[in-house]
Parts: C-alpha cells; sequence; structure tokens
C-alpha cells in the first residue's frame, strides 16, 4: 500500500443503501437535505454545492459538501458520506428505523409498512415521552394553581424565577402525597407498566405503586429535541427522607449521560455565539436564560462525558466553564475538561470573586453585570491550572516544582494542538522558572507520542484529500472524457484500492450505484475546483495526470531500489547488475 492510502476508500463508494421502499423515496422527494445538515453545521454557498467543516472529524478546511441536486452529501476528508438518512444516523448516533422514523415525522409522511413488532416498540416508547410530557404539565399547573402549592410557590419565587421563565422551564410541583400523578395519569388512560417505564411510579412492598417524587420542586428534563426524558425533584422541606435531589432513574428514554441541561434552548445562541457556558446546576441555567444569557447549559452534576462533549461540539468548539473551584469541585471538573481539551475544545475557566455568590445562580441574583463580566473575563483552562499549581504547591521547593510541573503537564499533553502546546510549555517553563529544555527533556515522551500521532494523523487525512488518482478519475468523469485516455495507463498505474474505481469508470453508468459513485466524484471535483471553466479543468486533468505519472516513477524506483538492496544482500552481482540498469533508465526518465 503506498502514502497511507485508505484501502476502503473506493469500496466506501458502494455503501449506500439505494432503497427502493417507495416511502423512503417519498421522503427522501419531501426532506431538504440543506436544512437537515444546517441544523448541525453552518453550510457556505459554493457553486451548486454547500460546503462545511466535517462534523464527524476535525478539520481546517471544509471537505464536506452537500449536493442538493444529487440530494447527497460527502466528506473528502474521512470519506463518509450518503444522504439524509445516513446523515441523521451518524450525527445523531440512531440506527435506521429511528432515522426513518424522525424523517417521517418531519417529513410528514406516514409510515404505513412498518412491521408488527417495530410498530409495537415505537408505541411503546411514544406512550413513555407522552406521559413523562403528561406528568410535567400536571406537575406545573400544581405549582401554579393548586391551593396546597402556596409554600412550593413562594419558594420559587424566592429563588427569582419569574412566571415566564417557570412556564418556559415547566416548573413544577409534586405535592406531598402519596400517589397523585399516579391516578391522574391512570385517569387519562396510561398503564401503569407505561409509568414505572418513565420512573414516575414505584412499586410498593405490598404490591401497590407510589409516585417517586413527593414534596418536591420539579424541573422537567428535556434532550435536545425538547422533549421531556425525566426529571429532578428539589425537596422543599427538609423534614423528609430521600436527599436534597432525587433523578428519575436510568429509564429507555432518559440517559443522564448524553443530556445537557437547557441545550434544548440553548443551542441556537450557543451555535451564533459560537460558545456555551457550563454551569452545575439546572438553576443557574434558569438563572442565566432569564438573565438573557442563553448559551448556558448545565452538565447536572456530573463530570462532562464523551457523549455530552460531542453533542456540543455540533455547535460550539468554545467552553466556558463555571464549576465549584474547591479542591471538591477541581477535581471533579477535572475529568471532562481534560477530555474536552483532548477532543480539541477550547476550555476556559469562569471564576467568581469573593462576594459575587456561592455559583452563578446567587451571582446573577445579585447582579447580571457581574456574572456577564466574570464570563466575559473567564481564562483558559491551561492558564488557570497554572496559577492553581503556582499557588498550591511550594515552588521554591524542588519537590514542589516537580508536583506543579506533573500537574499542569498532565493538562498539556492532552490538547492535540502541538502549537497550542508549545504556547503553555513557555509559559509554565517561565512560571516555575524551569528552563523549556529541561520541561521538554522531562516530559518529551508523552509530548512527542502525541504530537506524532497527530501529525500521522493529519498526514492520512490530507493525503486521501489530496489523492491525486481518485482527482483524476473524478476530473476524467466530470469531463467526460475518451476512456481511450485511461487506456494509456496501465491497471499498475493505479494504487490497488482504487481497481474497483478505474473499472466502474471504465465501463460507465449503469446503475444506481455507479450513478451514485459518479454523482460523489463529481462532488470531488467541485470541492478541488470550485468555480473553474470547463478549459481550466482540462488544464487541471492534464497537470495531476502528469503528477500521477511522476509519483508512479518514483514507486517504481523506489520499489527497484529495494530489490536491489535485497539482491546485494543475497550476493546476487548478476541481478543486482541487471537491476541498476532498470534503475538507471528510470532515474533518467523522471529527469532526477
Ligand atoms: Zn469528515
Amino acid at each position: 500500500m503506498w502514502y497511507g492510502q485508505d484501502p476502503h476508500y473506493a469500496l466506501r463508494f458502494t455503501h449506500y443503501d439505494m432503497s427502493s421502499d417507495p416511502q423512503i423515496q417519498e421522503i427522501k422527494d419531501k426532506l431538504d437535505l440543506v436544512e437537515l445538515i444546517s441544523e448541525y453545521v453552518t453550510l457556505n454557498r459554493s457553486g451548486n454545492y454547500f460546503k462545511a467543516r466535517c462534523p464527524f472529524h476535525q478539520e481546517k478546511t471544509p471537505s464536506f459538501m452537500v449536493s442538493p441536486d444529487r440530494d447527497r452529501w460527502h466528506c473528502f476528508g474521512c470519506s463518509e458520506g450518503g444522504d439524509g438518512f445516513t446523515f441523521l444516523q451518524k450525527i445523531e448516533g440512531l440506527d435506521f428505523p429511528e432515522a426513518l422514523s424522525a424523517l417521517a415525522q418531519r417529513t410528514g409522511v406516514v409510515l404505513k409498512k412498518r412491521s408488527p413488532q417495530d410498530k409495537k416498540q415505537a408505541d411503546a416508547l411514544q406512550r413513555v415521552y407522552n406521559c413523562l410530557f403528561d406528568a410535567a404539565s400536571v406537575y406545573q399547573i400544581i405549582l401554579r394553581d393548586a391551593d396546597g402549592a402556596q409554600e412550593a410557590r413562594a419558594y420559587v419565587e424566592s429563588r427569582g424565577v419569574n412566571k415566564d421563565t417557570q412556564a418556559a422551564f415547566m416548573v413544577g410541583f409534586a405535592p406531598e402525597k402519596w400517589d397523585v400523578l399516579y391516578q391522574t395519569l391512570s385517569k387519562r388512560g396510561y398503564d401503569v407498566s407505561d409509568l414505572l417505564k418513565a420512573g414516575l411510579v414505584i412499586k410498593s412492598d405490598r404490591g401497590g405503586f407510589y409516585d417517586r417524587f413527593r414534596d418536591r420542586i420539579m424541573f422537567p428534563i428535556f434532550d435536545h429535541h425538547g422533549r421531556v426524558v425525566g426529571f429532578t425533584g428539589r425537596m422543599l422541606h427538609n423534614t423528609q427522607k430521600g436527599g436534597k435531589y432525587v433523578n428519575t432513574p436510568q429509564t429507555p428514554v432518559f440517559d443522564k449521560s448524553r443530556l445537557l441541561y437547557g441545550l434544548d434552548r440553548a443551542a441556537q445562541s450557543i451555535r451564533k455565539a459560537g460558545k456555551a457556558i457550563i454551569v452545575e446546576g439546572q438553576m443557574d441555567v434558569i438563572a442565566s436564560h432569564q438573565a438573557g444569557i442563553e448559551n448556558t447549559v448545565a452538565s447536572s452534576g456530573t463530570a462532562l462525558g464523551e457523549a455530552q462533549l460531542k453533542l456540543l461540539k455540533r455547535y460550539a468548539t468554545k467552553l466556558k466553564m463555571a464549576f465549584d473551584t474547591d479542591e471538591a469541585g477541581q477535581k471533579a471538573a477535572r475529568r471532562g475538561i481534560e477530555l474536552a481539551l483532548s477532543l480539541g475544545f477550547e476550555v476556559f475557566v469562569i471564576e467568581l470573586k469573593g462576594d459575587d455568590g456561592k455559583d452563578p445562580d446567587d451571582c446573577i441574583s445579585k447582579s447580571v453585570e457581574v456574572w456577564k463580566q466574570r464570563v466575559d473575563e473567564a481564562i483558559p483552562f491551561v492558564q488557570w491550572a497554572i496559577n492553581m499549581a503556582v499557588t498550591n504547591f511550594d515552588i521554591a521547593s524542588a519537590r514542589g516544582k516537580k508536583q506543579a510541573a506533573d500537574d499542569v503537564m498532565g493538562l498539556i499533553v492532552k490538547i492535540p494542538s502541538v502549537i497550542e502546546q508549545d504556547h503553555w510549555m513557555r509559559s509554565l517553563s517561565s512560571r516555575l522558572s524551569i528552563a523549556l529544555d529541561v520541561l521538554r527533556s522531562e516530559y518529551g515522551n508523552k509530548v512527542a507520542v502525541k504530537a506524532s500521532r497527530q501529525t500521522q494523523k493529519t498526514e492520512k487525512r490530507s493525503s486521501a484529500k489530496k489523492n491525486p488518482f481518485v482527482l483524476l478519475l473524478a476530473l476524467f468523469v466530470r469531463l467526460d472524457l475518451d476512456k481511450a485516455l485511461l487506456d494509456e495507463f496501465d491497471e499498475q498505474f493505479y494504487p490497488q484500492a482504487l481497481h474497483p474505481l478505474v473499472k466502474f469508470v471504465k465501463t460507465g453508468y449503469t446503475d444506481d450505484t455507479t450513478i451514485e459513485i459518479s454523482n460523489v466524484l463529481l462532488m470531488r471535483v467541485e470541492l478541488a475546483y470550485p468555480s473553474f471553466s470547463t478549459e481550466q479543468l482540462h488544464d487541471e486533468f492534464s497537470d495531476v495526470r502528469e503528477y500521477c505519472s511522476k509519483q508512479l516513477l518514483q514507486r517504481r524506483i523506489a520499489s527497484i531500489a529495494h530489490h536491489i538492496r535485497d539482491a546485494e544482500a543475497r550476493g546476487d552481482n548478476d541481478r543486482v547488475a541487471q537491476l541498476l540498469e532498470v534503475y538507471t533508465s528510470l532515474r533518467e526518465k523522471s529527469g532526477a
């Protein structure tokens, strides 16, 4: 295999499911692919295409393309591609039936031909969503109107949550009774099995059922589609058993590791601002939104996990985090921050000072302006960690210096960019009065390994992106050239992995799959040469062909040099002489 060529490159063209299901076709016809994709990435028009930075791999220059005419997207950096279904599946982590049902709903197509089992499963899930939403409404109405809820209302008001915000976040109240919700929802026709599945009721030892949440202020938790998937209940009176907060347990629709509180309302402003503010508690989110700072979400008390970060990555690459900066809070936050750094996020720390308040909610209730200022002043996390290390360790001592360096270098090695690593190592070197060379030699291995892995990745990507042989074939298809031109090269001219593609280009377009391949090739040309005239493209074809020939020659020279070394090692002098002759003539041909 040559120059890190991805052997699956050509084969991936054939992955599309060209299903002939008329309902799928109907959805495809009605679906606006550009509209769907632009909910996740910022698309820029480029001729008949749209371009973006790929949401599926990290890249600086856009190689992700969408063709509305062909109803296709394709990334020339990571070779992912497909239609609206594959896009949604990949970006939302859905399986095909889930994507089908999401897009059916989006396009208003009523699915008829689902298998009875699929339908049963989908209906069951829908009932769980329905009863969670109904539960949220019941709690909301109780908080707003019920006679027994004065104290709860007073509490919510004392926390500064106004009526509009209460309505927007569906804040509610579960009274101190055993089965208010169970009775209400049963009367609305929900089966107790649905209520159990939704995590709303609990089966008692004596076989009866009772409400999970009692005497609690209820905060519904929405997924990023805005569906109620669970609740956090905060106790109203300190007397009762159970923790200050009770959450919905893991259910078929409630998976804490994939949720960010407030994201359904924050997504658009996060995208607009290019950054997300991450706070700890639900009240912090609610207060922040009420104060007009809407790009705020909460991780709900846990360290940020990979699924949550990947969700955020769709909208922004800068995170401003307000976490408890005491030692325990820092420790809890650190794992998530390391993960964020390693995923290429820029992470900043929002620091509350002196009498700003104990958390964002507290700070906002004192002064929105102070909170905004603290958000603006947020400093890079590594900077903050250096400051902390200098304070926490006795850096006048050799041991303290070593501990401080270990602490911060543990973060720096997580950063994927070598340039950023270098920047922070310089900063650390001057703060700790350790020579940069010494830091490099002490931690060099870790930094270097990380760095070389990064470079390798980048190289592999750009070689796939700039793969001249694919480009040559793409130009061939785009210009609809005479296939005699291709016959000038024998099959060995092309990398092995491209042989199926060459064969296709030579035989032409016959069915859905091959039309698909030509579509991808056409997008490839558009990416490389946006708005080139046909004449210019012909020139490019000649250039690329020449470049490919040179590549071929170089490969042959390298291969012969290899055989010469082998023959020498065996002491086969005749063979060496023979090969040297070929070698010399090839070198001459190549002009070297
Ligand atoms: Zn990609």
